[in-house]
């Protein structure tokens, strides 16, 4: 591992960190379960640092999840995580911090597209998390969203929460590079070695969903069955996209501007079924003000609503096709 940089902590502690008090916490379906500690060993590569201890093993500020991300998260504040209406998923971290998940279903629309919704693949892209958070806040109540949410705001909770925020997870593998794509065991090696010099920020794993995170992330896709993916990254400032139905142009500021395709990316794994569109924030670490993400969040619901058919609509016109 390389050397800290002291100066960049100093000013990343600064620019990304708030103070909380254990109080404003209070034990919620987000609590830390008592088993935790179990499933906590140290694995990895993680630096050693007290924001790293597991939350049972903290006993004198037995933090929750909540307190936790939201100590990290500049732009989100203990209540609007503990009002995200987030549960445990039942998977956890390789260092044992649990899989959030927000489940919605529609009650208003039977025929409802269902969405994945997630943030945080690389653990020091906190505005990606930071986004989720925002745009749950601002999600219909079931009874008038056209739509079936299933929303994963940090799916990398050990980069995002080491003593310096790392892409990687606490095994030192980039995540988005962990799926099994076609010829994954040559090319996603390949592409390492050859194209990135063996970067260790852009380690792909020893073998396609090596790591708990891709492992649950592949499971939840099965299960879900989603008509959409939005991945939500950083710094580049653009939409990519990768999938059988139209791009979008433009979101808020965003436009589209396809920045490839990698040996076991989320994109490549999933996007010949489902489309996965990746949704590029200006900055990793500064939120684009409120009224870029109103219109981000506005033209993300109108492109879905206009461009993603549900399950039946599919169902639909294989069935006219194939009768033709
Ligand atoms: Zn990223």
């Amino acid at each position: 591992m390389r050397p800290l940089n002291f100066p960049a902590l100093f000013k990343f502690a600064i620019t990304f960190t708030i103070t909380c008090t254990s109080s404003v916490f209070s034990a919620t379906a987000l609590a830390a379960p008592a088993h935790a500690a179990a499933h906590a060993a140290p694995h990895g590569h993680a630096p050693a640092h007290k924001n790293n201890a597991p939350a049972a093993n903290n006993a004198s500020n037995a933090r929750t999840p909540c307190a936790r991300l939201t100590a990290r998260l500049q732009s989100v504040t203990p209540a609007m995580c503990q009002n995200s209406q987030l549960v445990q998923s039942g998977a956890r971290s390789r260092q044992g911090f649990p899989i959030l998940t927000r489940q919605q279903a529609s009650t208003s629309k039977k025929d409802s597209v269902r969405v994945l919704l997630i943030g945080g693949i690389h653990g020091d892209e906190l505005s990606a998390s930071s986004a989720v958070f925002q745009w749950m806040q601002w999600l219909p109540p079931a009874d008038s969203s056209p739509l079936h949410w299933n929303i994963v705001p940090v799916l990398n909770p050990d980069g995002m929460l080491a003593a310096k925020p790392r892409r990687v997870n606490a095994n030192g593998v980039d995540l988005n590079r962990n799926f099994p794509t076609p010829r994954w065991n040559v090319e996603a090696q390949r592409y390492w070695i050859s194209k990135t010099g063996r970067d260790p920020r852009r380690f792909p794993g020893s073998s396609p969903l090596s790591e708990p995170e891709s492992r649950w992330l592949s499971d939840e896709i099965k299960r879900f069955k989603p008509q959409i993916i939005i991945s939500v990254h950083a710094p580049f400032g653009v939409l990519d996209f990768d999938g059988p139905v139209d791009p979008p142009v433009r979101f808020g500021a965003l436009r589209l501007a396809p920045i490839g395709v990698y040996p076991g990316s989320l994109g490549a794994y999933s996007g010949n079924q489902v489309p996965v569109l990746t949704i590029e924030l200006p900055s990793a670490g500064r939120l684009p003000d409120q009224a870029e993400m109103r219109r981000i969040w506005q033209d993300m619901l109108k492109w879905i609503e206009q461009n993603i058919p549900s399950g039946n609509q599919i169902a639909m016109a294989n069935s006219k096709s194939s009768a033709q």
